[in-house]
């Protein structure tokens, strides 16, 4: 594949996007990042950074800045919202695998910001914010992306087009590649507030899944406030879902409270699980959510998107440097696609059906089956080794 432009262009500024910016970036690969937007997103979806994803990210710096903005959290919880604590998983076991043995939470917009302003720092790095990918042109010797820019269309040139523009991907949909899977009915509601949840339950962890036929949650420790995550029932209106009323009934679910909560974070999403029939058309590779979305439920669609470009930049860098010719670039799809049907989607799958569950029967198997793992010295080590996606990575050979 020859190479005319010496450089890379990267679609989409979100923290898939920018962290492969920078990884390029710092191995000497001039790039282009096209973000729509003017700065960083606000954006209020992970906050999961997994052990094996800290210790890829390390060298680059990325590790140490996340951990001085964010949380160390040495456990995760199965409850049940009626009997309470079901299973308790203590993440530091794992300390032999691992060089961060724990779950760290930290916002998906504090990475981004950090990696905006080290990307600032390096020259040859072309940061186009508020451009929007419209067009793609892709031949033999190059790759051509026109953006809107202020009602007009930017050209922007490179060798080499990585695709981190999110789950409604423009480079996916422009190459035709399909995105087969389902979208959940429910939307998921997401609320933040600074109440100190560990004050009235003092038994919880930092990370507590909550397993209810119809009121199920996910309550989360980050720096600095408490969020749940709850599912809206698909009749009900994304407006109604993040009014003061839903908001507060939901996390009275939780822990009632006479006075209220006061609510400093709340947004709505909806949910798929799709994986994209390619990750590559010629000059052009997916990656993020482009490439594959899940439910959040095991905080795995960020790590597996940070695994996709930590795999992917790692082969372009190889083959730019000369230490690999171009089959190297062969092996991106093949090392990341399966895991994201095998590892993330299987497991967040799990994961969701273990919290909905409303058979009362299945209900009481399963969490007597978490019961079981969690008392299991093997089992459970197994479950934290795939949940933390450390088998992930073994099987696709990214880790030791
Ligand atoms: C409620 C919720 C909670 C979650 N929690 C976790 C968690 O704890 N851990 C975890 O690992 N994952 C989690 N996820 C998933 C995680 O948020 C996503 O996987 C992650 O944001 C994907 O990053 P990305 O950079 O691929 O895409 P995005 O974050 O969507 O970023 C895409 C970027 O591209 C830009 N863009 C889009 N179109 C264009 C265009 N045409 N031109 C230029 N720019 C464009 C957008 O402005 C955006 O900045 C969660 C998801 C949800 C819904």
């Amino acid at each position: 594949m020859k190479r005319t432009h010496n450089r890379v262009i990267v679609a989409g500024g979100g923290p898939v996007g920018a962290v492969a910016a920078l990884l390029l970036a710092r191995a000497g690969i001039p790039v282009t990042m096209i973000e729509r937007a003017q700065d960083v997103v606000l954006d209020y979806r992970a906050s999961t950074f997994h052990p094996p994803t800290l210790d890829l990210l390390e060298e680059s710096g990325i590790t140490a800045a996340l951990t001085a903005m964010g949380l160390v959290c040495p456990t995760v919880q199965i409850r049940d919202r009626e009997i309470g604590k079901i299973a308790e998983f203590d993440v530091t076991r794992l300390k032999n695998e691992t060089g961060h043995p724990y779950r760290l939470q930290c916002e998906q917009f504090k990475l981004v910001g950090f990696v905006y302003r080290e990307l600032a720092k390096i020259a040859g790095v072309d940061l186009r914010f508020g451009h929007e990918v419209a067009t793609i042109d892709h031949g033999d010797h190059e790759v051509t992306v026109e953006a809107e820019h202020d009602g007009d269309l930017v050209t922007l040139r490179g060798d080499i087009l990585i695709g981190c523009d999110g789950g409604r991907s423009t480079v996916r949909k422009l190459m035709a590649i399909a995105f087969p899977g389902l979208t959940y009915p429910e939307q998921f509601l997401i609320a933040g507030t600074r109440f100190d949840f560990r004050a009235h339950m003092p038994d919880i962890s930092s990370v507590n899944y909550t397993a209810d036929p119809i009121r199920w949650f996910m309550l989360l420790q980050i720096p600095d406030m408490w969020r749940i995550l709850v599912p809206v029932a698909p009749e009900i209106s994304a407006d109604d879902a993040v009014s003061d009323e839903s908001l507060q009934s939901s996390l009275q679910n939780i822990c009632p409270r006479p006075d209220g909560y006061d609510i400093v974070v709340r947004a709505i999403y909806r949910v798929h699980q799709r994986v994209a029939e390619t990750y590559r058309r010629d000059r052009i590779f997916l990656a993020g959510d482009a490439a594959h979305l899940n439910n959040p439920l095991g905080g795995m669609g960020l790590n597996g998107g940070l695994h996709d470009v930590i795999s992917l930049t790692d082969r372009l860098i190889a083959w730019w440097h000369g230490r690999a010719d171009e089959t190297i670039l062969a092996g991106y799809e093949p090392q990341r696609r399966p895991e994201a049907i095998n590892a993330i989607h299987a497991i967040t799958a799990r994961n969701k059906k273990l919290l909905e569950e409303r058979d009362p029967q299945v209900r009481a198997r399963n969490l007597d089956e978490m019961r079981a793992i969690a008392a299991d010295p093997e089992r459970s080590y197994q479950y934290l080794l795939d949940s933390a996606m450390i088998s992930s990575l073994r099987r696709s050979g990214m880790i030791r």
